[in-house]
């Protein structure tokens, strides 16, 4: 009848994890703690200390704990209440999970190591089924911590939800005309999402380096024009903010995936961010740069697969569709595809965007230009209208196929090939 509440509890250090120490005897908790006698312990839970040992490091005698409290099936309000009112008083944040499955309390907060040790406490507490351990080094991230996914909301649109959404729009935003004509064609094209840069991060220092916050204006006027909430990339940590006042969502791209710094600011402003893999980075690293933003307690994060560095060179990258189920194993967190910098070739887009959706991803992003013979930048990989437009519709087939939504042209598109 009733789902459990799942407990994990784990433990970092607030500055780094430097140490590792070694597992923790459990043993009758003292203090404060009301110990309540139940009936069945499970043994996965049991020792959980012991079992997992507790990832808890001194710094200053402060560590920063991750406690997963499964409740049973069946806990009552009063007993998940009594739960969180003891994290609560432990020094924790809660992050209420409830599925339809099971209910879990993720706690999370800098506490002083024995507070963190008295959680232990917790596993006799009534209506509590088990402390679940975290053992991926990707804490808030990973599937454990949540179990149902996480839909992230960008304006009025939902990723990871039922419906497929495409973001779509030029590589880098040249001209007020440019991104308006390609706003329309995306608008009507039946795209959910509109795409620009207006940082760009270069690989040459000589080449187009954006309009800066004159794109970001244009964009800005793009969204009210037609409807369409605005991603846009943010290369430095000093421009979070002015690039946060315009847009809806926030880009970090993959040359900036494992900017530190970067990812805590974007953590800190709270808005939708878009993920980027970095282009030599495993699947491990990509989460544990998630992993940063979600610690500063903004879990609108979206994943986004772009190709990766192979041995391989008839392409621009190799784009890992690997990437897509297993990252969706893994996490909780919202995965989309990027196939055009994922190949570097617009014949090769239409097709990958159609693999990408029916391996599971919740969306793709894909560069369209108005004229890409005369786009500043990313030429080459970029749809004409005319070849966006049937991108829709093929992807939209697919999300049927594979028992989702996708919207489609309410239009047709350009008029040349
Ligand atoms: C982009 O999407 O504009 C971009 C620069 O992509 P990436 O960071 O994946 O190279
Ligand atoms: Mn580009």
């Amino acid at each position: 009848m009733d789902d459990g509440f799942l407990a994990v509890i784990e433990g970092r250090y607030t500055q780094l994890y430097h140490q590792i120490r070694a597992p923790l005897t459990s043993g009758p908790v003292t203090g404060p703690i009301r110990v309540v006698p139940r009936t069945s312990v499970p043994a996965s839970g049991t020792g959980f200390f012991v079992n997992i040992g507790f990832f808890a490091g001194l710094f200053l005698g402060e560590v920063l704990a991750i406690v997963i409290v499964v409740m049973q099936p069946g806990a009552s309000e009063e007993q998940i209440e009594h739960v969180i009112k003891r994290l609560e008083e432990i020094g924790f944040g809660i992050h209420l999970s409830r599925g339809t499955e099971r209910t879990v309390i993720g706690a999370i907060g800098g506490v002083t190591e024995k507070a963190a040790l008295a959680t232990s406490g917790l596993e006799a507490y009534p209506g509590v089924e088990k402390l679940v351990p975290i053992q991926k080094p990707f804490k808030l991230v990973s599937r454990e911590f949540r179990k149902e996914p996480t839909v992230v909301k960008v304006g009025p649109v939902e990723i990871g939800g039922q419906e497929v959404v495409v973001i779509a729009g030029p590589c880098a935003v040249e001209s007020r005309d440019q991104l308006l004509e390609t706003a329309e064609v995306v608008s009507k094209g039946g795209g959910a999402i509109l795409r620009g840069g207006a940082f760009k991060p270069r690989t040459s220092p000589y080449s187009f380096q954006g309009l800066e916050e004159e794109g970001l204006k244009i964009l800005a006027e793009a969204r009210e024009r037609y409807g369409l909430p605005v991603v846009t990339e943010v290369v430095s940590p000093e421009q979070v903010s002015l690039v946060a006042e315009y847009a809806d969502m926030l880009q970090v791209g993959a040359r900036n995936m494992q900017n530190f710094y970067l990812l805590r600011a974007v953590g800190k402003t709270g808005k939708p961010v878009l993920l980027k893999r970095g282009m030599s980075a495993t699947i491990q690293e990509w989460l544990m740069a998630a992993e940063y933003i979600l610690s500063e307690g903004n879990f609108n994060v979206v994943m986004c697969e772009r190709g990766i560095r192979t041995f391989e060179t008839e392409t621009r990258n190799t784009l890992d569709l690997n990437a897509v189920p297993v990252v969706k194993e893994l996490t909780h967190l919202p995965v989309i595809v990027d196939p055009s910098h994922g190949t570097g070739r617009w014949g090769l887009v239409t097709p990958l965007a159609r693999a990408a959706v029916a391996a599971g991803a919740d969306g793709v992003a894909v560069e369209v230009h108005p004229r890409p013979e005369q786009a500043w930048s990313d030429g080459p990989q970029s749809l004409t209208p005319e070849r966006f437009g049937r991108m829709m519709e093929e992807v939209a087939a697919v999300a049927e196929a594979v028992g989702r939504t996708c919207r489609r042209p309410s239009a047709v598109l350009g008029s040349k090939q």
